[in-house]
């Protein structure tokens, strides 16, 4: 194999599965990218960059909340070899660190190595031939009406009407409850910086819909008298309730629900199942990710059965409840 063969612009997923590279760079952060780099610099040319998200940056592209910036003087945060003199900021901003990844992944010709939508799901070093193989996810698409979601960042799948909780609680423990419902509130907020300090009455409007939105969702979930509390100081079934609600600010068309009757006692999870139940008769798609099977075939209209990460069985609960594959997998013999 030779270290100097270029990488084609264009291989497709197929080629490059049976491809042997030099190096394999796991991401395009500040490190892949400076990697990256650095081989071409050194004359190796023969490498690929897998990166499972839709864009190069890591952190910068992830993190894009109002404010988000470097914490070193951003003379300091960039390449030794590719200075930039015109930072606006000491502490430049994400959107212009951003720009500069991009920048140098441009004029260093790195987008030809790199491979989009590929997450990395296993590598495996064989000592006698002194290989790694690398194994990526299949490298399908994500379709959600019409759009290719694959890799897209969170907040665009959010508005796109995709809303999600997690397993492990996710709230803001020094936020009010009332505090954390608005931070959900997406598309009632001014997208543009400069609009948000200026209190138009728009801005004014926008926020009274967020608040009347949020006041109904907590009395829905029984959480009104909560709405000042801190929501660090609320059950951990009130705050898995609180998630719930939030995820339902931006009113998403379809409600991606990790375990949510996971750790919470059977008058809680019949609740948080009740308004499931009530999302879906008005018409939000719901998909839910759960091991309690009495949730799963009680809720469910088509079951999906995983079994070590390889779906085993689908079908409708009656179908899965006779299913061989899942009686042996889940309720055992
Ligand atoms: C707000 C904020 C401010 C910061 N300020 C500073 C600062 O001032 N100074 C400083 O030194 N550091 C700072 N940091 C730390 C920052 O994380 C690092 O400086 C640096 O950006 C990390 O780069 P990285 O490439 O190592 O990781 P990341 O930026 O996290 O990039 C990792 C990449 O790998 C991809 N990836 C991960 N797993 C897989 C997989 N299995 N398959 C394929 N792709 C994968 C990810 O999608 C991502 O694109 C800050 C971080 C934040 C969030």
């Amino acid at each position: 194999m030779s270290l100097t063969a270029e990488v084609p612009a264009r291989a497709t997923p197929r080629e490059e599965a049976s491809r042997t590279y030099a190096v394999v760079i796991v991401g395009t952060g500040f490190s892949g990218v400076g990697m990256g780099i650095a081989l071409k610099k050194a004359g190796l040319h023969n490498f690929l960059m897998l990166e499972k998200a839709g864009r190069v940056g890591g952190t910068w592209r992830e993190n894009t909340y109002p404010g988000c910036a470097c914490d070193i003087r951003s003379h300091l945060y960039s390449y030794s070899f590719e200075p930039k003199t015109d930072w606006s900021r000491e502490f430049a901003s994400q959107p212009e660190i951003l720009g500069y990844i991009e920048h140098c992944v441009d004029k260093y010709g790195l987008r030809p190595h790199i491979r989009f939508g590929a997450q990395i799901t296993g590598a495996e070093y064989d000592d006698d031939a002194a290989v790694w193989t690398v194994s990526t996810a299949d490298g399908g698409t994500v379709r959600f009406r019409g759009q290719d979601i694959t890799g897209a960042p969170s907040h665009r799948v959010c508005r796109l009407g995709i809303g999600r909780t997690f397993q492990l609680v996710s709230v803001f423990g020094t936020m009010s409850v009332m505090e954390n419902m608005l931070v959900a509130a997406q598309q009632h907020q001014e997208e543009d910086l400069v609009r948000r300090f200026v209190r138009s009455p728009r801005l004014r409007g926008l926020e009274q819909q967020a608040i009347e939105r949020a006041q109904l969702l907590l009395e829905l979930v029984g959480l009104s008298a909560h709405s000042a509390d801190l929501a660090g100081h609320l059950s951990y079934g009130e705050r898995k309730l609180l998630a719930f609600a939030a995820a339902l600010m931006p009113e998403p068309a379809l409600l991606l629900l990790d375990e949510p009757a996971a750790a919470i006692n059977p008058t809680m999870i019949r609740q948080m199942m009740e308004h499931v139940r009530s999302l879906h008769a008005h018409g939000t798609t719901v998909l839910l990710v759960e091991h309690n099977m009495d949730v799963v075939m009680d809720i469910s209209e088509r079951v999906i059965v995983l079994d070590h990460g390889q779906k085993i069985a689908e079908g409708s609960p009656a179908e899965i409840r006779r299913d061989p594959r899942v009686i042996e997998a889940y309720f055992g013999r």
